[in-house]
């Protein structure tokens, strides 16, 4: 297995700059994440990872070889797409071997190594099946299996839960996720759901408009977003943004926006001018009869074991995660408190970070 280094990568396709001076690095073992919206480049830099895509400038190595120059083949890097082509007439077996009868491989290792892929993914008793009976998922295992078979150095997976429904999409994030901490392969992980990232990554690279916004665990990247995109990109429902004009004063130990202290220590260099936003996750915003940011309660939404109460104020919508027993009702006038801990103050008009409670 082995380390991936991504240097200052970018690709353009003619005037159209896709990904833009990107690096990163996957340690050995690790499960790392690409995750962005539809166009934000993370297909492009797994393209080019494989070797399947040439930078148009940047360097990537492989394990500290550099193999930027080098063909997908040399790099003995397995893909495994969302459009998994299984061989619909070859059964299980036929198709996890495929990659090996391909290459030669002699048939007592052939038939080692299939087993043995059969038994990490638990799909040996599907093994003289035909492949075109199997469910997603199942068909999935295969798909995985072929990747597994060759024993490769890294896995490169493209979206490659999109195809199923959610209920078992999160069945396959937690096998997925077990079958890494049995092998511990390399892994680079792309999706744009938020929840199979979150789920699943060490490491989460969140992408924009073919940049790393920010580069983190996952819990970081919930608890501390980099950017206002980040912060609206992950969690559901997204962190809550509450605008300010002026009206700033910054303290040694905290900020006061509109009124309300927060404890998050002022920059320690300069201060910021024009527009904020105070970004506050839905879990930590309370409703209080006297007092806070003033608002009015406009929708409720019921969860089960909590609900979710959209609140109108001057400085935006604001949502509210709280117990389900709490009386909420629509047009209620309310005061917004926050969990002082919990709050990260951003600059308004190039939406990043200023700092974190
Ligand atoms: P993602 O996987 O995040 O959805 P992609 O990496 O596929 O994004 O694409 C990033 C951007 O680059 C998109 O705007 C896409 O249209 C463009 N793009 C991708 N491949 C090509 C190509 N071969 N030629 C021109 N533009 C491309
Ligand atoms: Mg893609």
């Amino acid at each position: 297995m082995a380390e991936i280094r991504v240097e200052n990568l970018v690709k353009q396709f003619d005037a159209f700059t896709a990904v833009r001076d990107t690096s990163f690095t996957v340690p050995d073992g690790d499960f790392f994440c690409l995750l962005g919206p539809s166009g934000c480049g993370k297909t492009t830099t797994l393209r080019m990872v494989a070797g399947l895509e040439l930078p148009t400038s940047g360097r990537i190595h492989l394990d500290n070889q550099d193999v930027t120059f080098k063909r997908a083949r040399e790099r003995d890097i397995a893909m495994v797409f969302q459009l998994f082509a299984l061989y619909p007439h070859m059964n299980v077996r036929r198709n996890i071997a495929f990659p090996l009868v391909s290459v030669g491989t002699p048939k007592k290792e052939i038939r080692r190594r299939v087993d043995e892929a059969a038994r990490t993914l638990r799909i040996e008793h599907l093994l003289d099946l035909p492949v075109s009976g199997l469910s997603g998922g199942d068909r999935q295992r295969v798909a995985l299996g072929r990747a597994l078979v060759r024993q490769p150095k890294a896995f490169m997976m493209d979206e490659p839960l999109g195809a199923l429904d959610a209920e078992f999409r999160h069945i396959m994030c937690g096998e997925l996720r077990a079958m890494h901490d049995r092998l511990k392969a390399t892994t680079v992980y792309v999706t744009h759901d938020q929840l199979e990232a979150m789920s699943m990554a060490d490491v989460i690279a969140v992408m924009n408009g073919g940049c790393i916004e920010q580069l983190a665990p996952p819990q970081e990247i919930y608890d501390r977003p980099a950017s206002i995109f980040v912060g609206e990109f992950i969690g559901s429902p997204a962190m809550n943004f509450l605008r300010f004009e002026g009206a700033v004063e910054l303290g040694a130990a905290q900020v006061t926006v509109g009124g309300i202290r927060v404890a998050i220590p002022a920059p320690r260099e300069g201060r910021p001018s024009g527009p904020l936003a105070l970004g506050v996750r839905p879990e930590h915003v309370g409703l209080v009869s006297e007092g806070g940011i003033r608002g009015e309660v406009i929708g409720i939404e019921y969860l089960g074991t909590n609900q979710i109460a959209t609140v109108v104020t001057t400085h935006g919508m604001v949502k509210a995660r709280l117990p389900a027993s709490d009386a909420v009702s629509l047009g209620e006038p309310v005061g917004l408190a926050f969990r002082s801990t919990k709050l990260s103050l951003f600059a308004g008009d190039t939406g990043k970070v200023i700092r974190s409670a």
